[in-house]
């Protein structure tokens, strides 16, 4: 047991759409609260005012709950300023929030000294030297100040779910800057006193914010919020090792829709990356949550591979009943599609839409293959064809009946059927798409 109320928060900045990255990091939240029975918080981090857009939060939205992820309460940082601005009072009061005056370019030149002497770049509190006289000087200059946490010159470690023991040694972090000059609080803040206020019991995020958790941690001791649990989970690579980038327009989700991956195939896929596990496109999302194991996960960067992505999908799409694929069916036009129809045509398609050639197939019109040297044996198989009404059991008797009388067997016998029939070389069986497409259907298709 995990000895305290699973509590967790999903925190994107609707600054952008959600990529596979970023939904990896949802998913698995959601999975750890659903597999605990704990809360999911879903929280917008939207503080950056140039940035943040309620299209993109909108878009958020759409795409988590298309993936199947719910949540059970849900923030704005932007409705919270007042919380922050008391969290700084707090600091304040206890010296623990600095001002500091330096402008950018004279940050920005330290560090050069700094990594010019192979030192590390280490913000160096020389603001904290600054007498009030030094400091009312910088003002009448007209200098605002931005925000400094002082941090403790004191080792920073914790056990963490993704990543075992980690430790920072004090003098290898810089005091974090936690309020801009116009007053605005910066995440590294808003974000603690959102996980402090709303009792978070586990953070779980990308490995590439264990920094902002060493700072961080000591940030909720001086709030004096209970610290939560961390689990910083390796971020995910391409197919060359290095990091997986953005501009591979394909991982945003929308692009994973609009390419026909079902948001099964994705949330499987992602579950399972990284641990020793593979899925196998039966899993329910309740399954993949059933069967969640956060120290399962590896600890190198797993490999996104979209051919395995693919490959998933095709086992979601063949796995899939009728009563989940129906709405999606009648959304891409197919209505009248029913179950004996998907029944027939799901394991040999890779995407759903994939339906829509044999629903044609099925109830409308192809252009039938009839190779020249088969147009005999098509007319005697015209002739054969069984009367009505039609069943599992027609193709038997028609093919049975035509082996007799041609002595045709096996691919010879079935391919040219095939291929008037449906137009293709490969597809669903036969003997279950000969009563979906009807006898007259048939009849006009063996027309040589
Ligand atoms: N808004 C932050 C981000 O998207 C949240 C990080 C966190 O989980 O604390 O990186």
């Amino acid at each position: 047991m995990l000895g305290k109320d699973v509590r967790v928060r999903f925190a994107p900045s609707p600054t952008g759409s959600l990529h596979v990255g970023n939904a990896r990091t949802a998913l698995i939240n959601w999975l750890f609260a659903r597999h605990h029975g704990g809360e999911m918080l879903l929280r917008m981090d939207d503080t950056d005012e140039e940035r943040s857009t309620k299209e993109f939060e909108k878009g958020i939205f759409e795409d988590l709950e298309w993936l199947g992820i719910d949540w059970d309460d849900f923030a704005r940082q932007s409705a919270r300023l007042d919380r922050y601005d008391a969290a700084m009072e707090r600091l304040r009061a206890d010296g623990r929030l600095y001002p500091c005056y330096e402008t950018q370019e004279e940050l920005d030149l330290k560090r050069k000294i700094q990594l010019g002497q192979g030192k590390p770049p280490v913000y160096d509190r020389a603001a904290l030297n600054l007498s009030p006289e030094e400091q009312a000087a910088l003002v009448q200059e007209g200098r605002t100040p931005h925000w400094r946490f002082k941090l403790l010159d004191e080792p920073v470690a914790w056990d963490d779910l993704g990543r075992g023991h980690v430790r920072f040694e004090p003098g290898h972090l810089s005091d974090p800057v936690l309020v801009r000059e116009d007053g605005r609080p910066l995440y590294t803040l808003s974000s603690v006193v959102d996980d402090g206020e709303m009792f978070v019991s586990h953070v779980m995020r990308g490995e590439d914010h264990v920094a902002n958790t060493a700072v961080q941690v000591q940030l909720f001791q001086a709030l004096r919020y209970e610290v939560p649990t961390f689990a910083h989970m390796p971020l995910m690579v391409g197919a060359d090792g290095k990091a997986l980038s953005k501009r591979i327009g394909s991982l945003g989700l929308k692009e994973l829709r609009e390419r026909g991956v079902e948001p099964l195939a994705i949330a499987a896929y992602l579950a399972h990356l990284g641990t020793s596990r593979a899925a196998d496109g039966g899993e329910t999302m309740i399954d993949l949550a059933r069967h969640f194991d956060i120290a399962g996960y590896g600890r190198a960067g797993p490999r996104y591979d979209s051919d395995e992505l693919e490959t998933l999908n095709a086992k979601v799409v063949h796995h899939m009943p009728f009563h989940i694929v129906s709405a999606k069916l009648k959304a891409a036009g197919l209505e009248g599609a029913d179950e004996a129809f998907w029944e027939a045509v799901r394991g040999n398609i890779a995407r759903v839409w994939d339906a829509g050639y044999w629903w044609r197939v099925c109830s409308g019109t192809i252009d039938p293959v009839i190779e020249a040297e088969d147009a005999d044996f098509i007319r005697q198989a015209a002739d054969a064809l069984p009367d009505g009404p039609w069943d599992a059991e027609t193709w038997a008797a028609w093919t049975g009946a035509l082996k007799q009388a041609t002595g045709r067997k096996g691919k010879q016998l079935f391919m040219p059927l095939r291929k008037a029939l449906t137009g293709k070389q490969r597809g669903p069986e036969l003997a279950d798409l000969l009563p979906l497409i009807g006898r007259d259907r048939v009849l006009e298709r063996l027309k040589t």
